[in-house]
């Protein structure tokens, strides 16, 4: 028995169950599915795009895609101790001020970006300068590259700069509209996963603090309006573990997933999948939300091209697409430049080391989706359906978004690198091509976030509280409660938030 219970070990989980067993007296259990990370590739940082698909890995899928050309999209989420913060991109971007006005209007000024500034703060060991809103003594490292900065990365941000794109020195002390290299979770040269920066061996030699790794949580014991625990099965024995106030932190897909198999969601829901339902709640699994960036807009080089001494993705250029040399406000495409041919599966990319790709993408996208259970057990694979690109929102600012990559990739800066635009290539110019080149190219930039939304209206999935609406002693701590999705990748945001709930954790009731 446990005072509390997490349930998942991923960048919420391990930053939830580091800070409450700072205090001796409370008894913590963490359980994960997946087991330690042994694999040495996830500390490499150029590996991070190999690991998808291995053991440790849920592979998920969504179901077609009307409006990415029918596609069916892969989802890679960690199954590991540090959840996708182990096969993550490593890119640390806090977002822009206004993302967090929604969650403010939600759940009051505690989730507004003043509210989770001291979250963001304390979670953050960054030395590359002094800056009032950054952290220096905190567990997760934020390393800002210079040296190792790609000479195609430079002069991709010297095209920006020269058609009046304002250059940052990062993303995360300032503006965010503008291009600087990427801050990276990366310490020594090696991924920093947020298990491997809170739950390192001292943390784990806690005696408060039990990590049971191989558990999968299939469901929540209920009696009445409280959990008295979770339904567990490890190596294939079914048992019961019980605590006194249960987290979910097992990330956007597996969060309302356990609800719905405990008989919380919509009825109809639950019935299509075979479950009881116990609770009417609509909203969980709804309010989907994604990034998709299009892979990609293809540069062959007139000389090889040195491979990445980063991750590959090595700068994030964020813009308003009717005016990218404003410098202030939240901007509406993304922009990235990977020292390498990123193609999506189908189109044709060049060998390695031949050519450069410009990523693109719309940071806050209106589409809304929604998972669900396909069946009652953990086994039953869930129903993805992000709806992307469904919103004319959504592919009227990804036109913008493609057309100013190409800007960019021809400007004149890039020459002494850029031989001929291989992808979409010269013969797509337009709208309707460029239309469907990017539904044949867009793919998840695997930021799912939403799915238990926070708010203070009857509906919402979690209150202010991230207490789950009608039960005293469960609660929600992950990327799913998130009620609009941030601009930027949002594992920093995540991280904030499981900093600012773990700081004054609400009691059952
Ligand atoms: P997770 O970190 O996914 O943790 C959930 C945990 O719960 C996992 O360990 C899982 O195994 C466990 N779990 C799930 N179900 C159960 C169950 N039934 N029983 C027990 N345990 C369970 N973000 C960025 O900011 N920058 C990036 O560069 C970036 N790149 C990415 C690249 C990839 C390939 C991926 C997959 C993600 C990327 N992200 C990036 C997103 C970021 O990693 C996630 O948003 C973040 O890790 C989500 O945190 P979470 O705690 O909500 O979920």
């Amino acid at each position: 028995h446990f005072d509390v219970l997490i349930v998942g070990a991923g960048s919420a989980g391990s930053v939830v169950a580091s800070r409450l067993s700072e205090d001796s007296a409370c008894q913590v259990g963490l359980i994960e599915a997946g087991v330690m990370p042994s694999d040495p590739d996830i500390a490499d940082p150029l590996k991070w795009t190999m690991l998808q698909g291995r053991a440790y890995d849920w592979a998920y899928r969504t179901v077609p895609q009307p409006f990415t050309a029918n596609r069916v999209h892969e989802w890679p989420r960690g199954k590991i101790v540090g959840g996708s913060s182990c096969l993550h991109a490593m890119a640390y971007v806090r977002g822009h001020p206004d993302d967090f006005q929604p969650w403010a209007v939600a759940g009051g000024e505690r989730w507004s970006f003043s509210g989770l500034l001291p979250g963001f703060v304390r979670s953050e060991a960054f030395t590359a300068f002094d800056a009032p809103s950054r952290g220096r003594n905190g567990p997760l490292d934020v390393y800002l590259p210079e040296a190792e900065v790609s000479p195609v990365v430079r002069a991709y941000i010297a095209a920006g700069q020269a058609m009046g794109i304002p250059v940052l020195t990062d993303h995360n002390s300032g503006e965010l509209a503008g291009t600087s290299p990427n801050s990276l979770n990366i310490r020594a040269g090696k991924r920093l996963s947020v298990a491997d920066a809170y739950l390192p061996p001292e943390v784990m030699v806690r005696p408060n603090l039990a990590l049971l790794t191989a558990h999968e949580v299939e469901h929540l014991v209920l009696e009445g309006q409280r959990a008295t625990g979770v339904a567990v099965v490890c190596d294939g024995e079914s048992m019961t573990i019980s605590a006194d106030r249960i987290v979910l932190c097992a990330g956007a897909v597996s969060s309302p997933l356990i609800l719905m198999r405990s008989g919380i969601g919509d009825p109809d829901t639950l019935k299509r999948a075979g479950i009881r339902c116990r609770a009417d709640r609509r909203d969980v699994g709804r309010n989907l939300q994604d990034h998709l960036l299009a892979l990609g807009n293809v540069y062959s080089t007139k000389k090889p091209l040195p491979p990445s001494r980063l991750q590959h993705s090595e700068s994030l250029m964020y813009l308003h697409g009717s005016d990218p040399t404003r410098s202030t406000g939240n901007p509406d495409i993304v922009l990235a430049c990977v020292v390498a041919p990123s193609a999506a599966v189908g189109l044709n990319a060049p060998p390695y080391g031949s050519a450069f790709t410009i990523l693109c993408g719309v940071t806050q996208p209106t589409s809304r989706g929604r998972i669900a259970p396909s069946g009652p057990g953990r086994n039953d694979a869930p129903i993805i359906d992000p709806h992307y690109l469904e919103t004319e929102h959504d592919r009227a600012v990804f036109r913008i978004a493609l057309k100013t990559a190409r800007a960019i990739g021809h400007h004149r800066a890039l020459d002494e690198w850029r031989d001929v635009e291989i992808l979409p290539g010269s013969r797509v110019q337009s709208d309707d091509e460029l239309d469907a080149f990017i539904a044949s190219a867009a793919s998840t930039h695997h930021h799912p976030a939403g799915t238990c939304r926070m708010g203070g209206d009857a509906d919402a999935v979690v209150d202010p509280d991230l207490r789950l609406n009608g039960f005293d002693n469960v609660f929600i701590v992950d990327a799913s409660v998130m009620p609009t999705i941030p601009s930027g990748p949002i594992n920093a945001a995540v991280v904030a938030i499981a900093e600012t709930w773990a700081s004054a954790p609400p009691k059952a009731r």
